[in-house]
């Protein structure tokens, strides 16, 4: 400012001096005025150009370079320039900011939706699309219950008690791709609202399935158990022969059996659940196995006909020099699971093969085919759910107990081995399970056994 004033007067002192010397020597006085005048109009003009430039400069958007760059006006565009910069770098680090919560919230899992104080959706998720089927550029500043109109979710949304959420179905769902969702609002801000919603599909169906699990327990013990109860009352109140007594006590000893091979495969699948995968040091050795498959399978078929010699054909065939890394008992219960199936399910003088295939890709599979009964395609699918039976009354008058697949289903995942089932009504049927090579182990190899 001083630096101003002083060139101020120094052009003024200038253009004084200037016209007095120019002036006629009487005219003096006039002169040093008319050039002080002069100096100021010049000094005036150019600092409106000046001041003309940097409002021109201002009007543009980019403000990169400096118009003039001494003066008070360099002085106010460099200040001006420097407020814009902090300004743009304040703003630069908001959006930032801005967009890194909005990025965090798009990765939730959970839907998102932030909603304004007059029930318009502000922004969602991608969750929230698809939960709710809502469209990132229609949807937006759109009022939420227009566009979820669910008649529960449009009354919940309108009382002011969002303390329990709501469960509902999502956008989409029906008896093929079931959704269900767990929404609640979240009031914040001035009448602000914040929509969350979880998918809870996989937790009702677990729920279901843990309520039909325990309806089936209770089930197939109850009716052994009753079966059991009438006997014992029949013994204790009836004078029976000696025969009669030992024909009852013989359908007791089969309830009890079938309690036990119930429990047995509860407590088999239940440790299937609980314990760490099978690690993949231990070997199982296939030969000895395939022996004691074929002489349990004999063992059963002549049980069933209780007869001394089995009385279906059975061949299984020499087993390659394999082994499984996994562990023994789950493998063993796995493929005794098949074999005793595919003998239970075919009749008398029906035909059971046993089978090791090699992959080209080193991997193995172990497959029982049979000549029974079959089973209808529809099915397939649903065998491996635990108390899924076609035929109940074979099932269980050969002693089964609904959970031989699921056992099986389980042991293969846990062995990254996979069950195929294929099978033609009338014409048999073929289970499979695929061991990857990673699970096996070619004897050729030198085997490490574990201490
Ligand atoms: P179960 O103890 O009743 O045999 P599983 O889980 O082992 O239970 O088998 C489920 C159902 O699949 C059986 O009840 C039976 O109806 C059918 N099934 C299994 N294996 C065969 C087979 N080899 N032939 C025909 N049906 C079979």
């Amino acid at each position: 400012m001083l630096w101003r004033a002083f060139s101020f007067l120094l052009i003024q002192g200038l253009g004084g001096w200037l016209g007095g010397l120019l002036a006629p020597d009487n005219l003096q006085i006039r002169g040093m005025v008319i050039g002080m005048l002069i100096a100021s109009v010049l000094a005036f003009l150019v600092d409106f150009s000046r001041g003309l430039q940097v409002l021109r400069w201002l009007r543009r958007e980019d403000l990169a370079d400096l118009p003039v760059s001494r003066g008070l006006w360099g002085e106010v565009a460099y200040r001006v320039r420097r407020l814009t910069r902090s300004r743009e770098q304040l703003a630069q680090a908001s959006e930032k900011r801005l967009q890194d919560f909005l990025a965090a919230l798009q990765a939730s899992p959970n839907g998102v939706v932030l909603i304004d104080a007059e029930g318009c959706i502000e922004w969602f998720n991608q969750t929230a699309a698809s939960h709710f089927g809502l469209d990132p550029q229609r949807d937006r500043l759109q009022r939420l219950v227009n566009l979820v109109r669910d008649p529960a979710f449009v009354t919940y949304a309108s009382r002011n008690d969002f303390s329990h959420g709501l469960s509902m179905n999502g956008r989409g769902a029906g008896t093929s791709k079931p959704l269900r969702l767990s929404v609640q609002f979240h009031p914040y801000g001035e009448g602000r609202r914040l929509l969350l919603s979880r998918d809870i599909t996989a937790l009702e169906q677990a729920e279901a399935q843990r309520r039909d699990f325990v309806a089936n327990v209770s089930h197939e013990i109850r009716t052994p158990l009753t079966v059991l109860a009438g006997f014992i009352e029949t013994l204790q109140t009836l004078p029976l022969q000696e025969e009669e007594r030992a024909h009852y006590l013989e359908l007791m000893a089969r309830q009890s059996q079938r309690m036990q091979s119930l429990v047995g495969d509860l407590l088999t699948l239940s440790r299937l659940e609980a314990s760490p995968l099978p690690d993949a040091v231990a070997l199982v050795p296939v030969p000895p196995l395939m022996t004691q498959l074929a002489e349990e399978a004999a063992a059963l078929s002549a049980a069933l006909a209780q007869r001394a010699q089995p009385v279906h054909e059975l061949h299984f065939s020499a087993p390659p020099p394999l082994a499984i890394r996994g562990s023994a008992d789950e493998i063993h219960s796995a493929l005794s699971n098949l074999v005793s199936n595919a003998v239970r399910y075919t009749p008398a003088g029906g035909s059971v093969r046993a089978e090791w295939l090699l992959h080209e890709d080193g991997g193995a599979s172990f497959r029982v085919q049979d000549s029974g009964p079959g089973i209808a395609p529809e099915h397939i699918p649903r065998l491996t759910e635990r108390f899924y039976r076609v035929d109940r009354s074979r099932s269980r008058d050969s002693g089964g107990t609904g959970l031989g697949l699921a056992i099986v289903k389980h042991v293969a995942q846990r062995h990254g081995a996979e069950l195929h089932i294929e099978s033609t009504p009338g014409r048999g049927s073929s289970f499979t399970i695929g061991f990857p090579v990673h699970r096996l182990h070619h004897v050729a190899e030198p085997a490490h056994q574990p201490s």
